[in-house]
């Protein structure tokens, strides 16, 4: 059974104070919040058994080896990847896209047409630009709507023979929007063009299945799903693997190497040159592990009733506006009339609210808006209604500060 008091024991931080206030953690949308478990997955890795990994015969390499490996199984797993070698361990979102868009520059020629949607964070839009820089590729962009829901008609009509990739979010971090993904990837694949799902923003909320999206390449960071920060994930079909070029030269990425030739390994160390994030890797599997003896059953049901509270409580606000109304995870993004959602911000973290203010890495989204930014509520499983009901309280004081 969910008990949110039990879950939150879970957290030794949210027993902290800020400002004298008990913390509101409202900024899970930029990293959440890791339990006791993956901290205690580090300490043990650094306590008991660092070393590096497939290189030594002695124990202790063998045993991070070996959890390492056990960890990699563990995202197969959880993101529903057919074989473990399509799953690249790297050092989050951004790390992976540029992994594919580096790997593509051997691939595309000019003319080709790349598509990125409107609701992307920089991330997934600077690397493409690169891209389409160096190889002559023309960058197009699918429009939003005004309740932060994509122009799929406009998609369909950007699609056709010249189309390469596409690249979409799963859900847009400044809004919370949940895209029609499985609808992008389909209709690319008609024209063969190879779809890229940014789903930094859906893991925490959301079970990935790749193989059920068909997707041909799927990112996300550990960081945002209860993990430690610096480790992420490719996942990439086994054949487009093949077909990239890689990333970087050093070690672990090769077979043989002579003055003359080298030659690569196979999946997935190809990928992975250098000594990895093994602790982090680690880690990353335990929040896995953690996520799932939650539920995603549960953390579903706990995060919408706490968007529609919240929704029902902030809308109460005169003069308050959210952005991004179309179908959406756990993520309020609004601003008062006339007071910048910094001020917001600043006031609320006076008062032991965190949440995010800025453009979030997503400033397409706010020039559609015609804003500088919003204030950023995002929710986690372990968030309650009474969190909720200091944030409600805390926007009404900043607006008395502020108008
Ligand atoms: C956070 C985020 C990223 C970047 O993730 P990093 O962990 O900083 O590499 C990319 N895309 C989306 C949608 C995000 O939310």
């Amino acid at each position: 059974m969910f008990i949110v008091d039990k879950i939150r024991a879970d957290f030794p931080i949210l027993n902290r104070e800020v400002h004298g206030k008990k913390l509101v953690y409202f900024d899970n949308g930029a990293t959440s919040q890791t339990p006791q478990i993956v901290i205690d997955a580090i300490v043990d890795y650094y306590s008991n058994y660092n070393a590096n990994i497939h290189r030594g015969v002695h124990t202790l390499s063998q045993e991070a080896t070996d959890k390492y490996e056990e960890a990699r199984l563990k995202v197969q797993q959880h993101f529903n990847a057919k074989h473990s070698y399509e799953i690249i361990l790297t050092a989050g979102t951004t790390h992976s896209i540029n992994v594919v868009a580096s790997g593509f520059s051997a691939i595309l020629k000019a003319g080709d047409q790349v598509i990125v949607s409107s609701l992307e964070h920089h991330s997934n839009i600077v690397p493409w630009q690169m891209l389409c820089e160096k190889t002559g590729a023309i960058l197009k962009v699918i429009p939003m709507n005004e309740d932060g829901s994509l122009r799929m008609d406009i998609y369909h009509e950007l699609l056709n023979a010249n189309t390469k990739l596409v690249f979409c979010n799963h859900v847009s971090n400044a809004l919370g929007i949940i895209n029609p993904i499985k609808e992008i990837i389909h209709a690319a694949h008609k024209f063969g063009a190879y779809v890229l799902i940014d789903g930094a923003q859906a893991v925490p909320h959301i079970k990935p299945d790749v193989q059920g999206l068909d997707a041909d390449f799927y990112v996300a960071s550990a960081h945002k799903m209860c993990g430690p920060t610096g480790v992420g994930v490719l996942y990439g079909k086994e054949e487009l693997l093949k077909l990239l070029p890689p990333y970087q030269g050093g070690g672990e990425m090769i077979e043989t190497v002579t003055f003359e030739k080298t030659t690569y390994a196979g999946l997935p160390h190809k990928f992975e040159a250098g000594t990895p994030n093994i602790c982090g890797g680690i880690a990353f599997g335990a929040a896995i592990d953690y996520l799932n003896s939650i539920g995603f059953d549960n953390i579903a049901k706990q995060e919408n009733e706490l968007l529609a509270y919240g929704t029902q409580e902030l809308e109460k606000i005169e003069g308050l506006k959210i952005y991004g109304t179309s179908d959406k995870v756990a993520v309020i993004s609004f601003n008062l009339e006339g007071i910048h959602p910094y001020d917001v911000g600043s006031i609320l973290d006076k008062l032991g609210v965190a949440v995010r203010t800025g453009h979030h890495c997503a400033q397409p989204i706010m020039n559609f808006y015609g804003i500088p930014g919003t204030v950023r509520a995002s929710f986690a499983f372990y968030n309650t209604k009474q969190e909720i009901d200091v944030l409600v309280a805390s926007v009404k004081r900043a607006k008395m500060m502020l108008s």
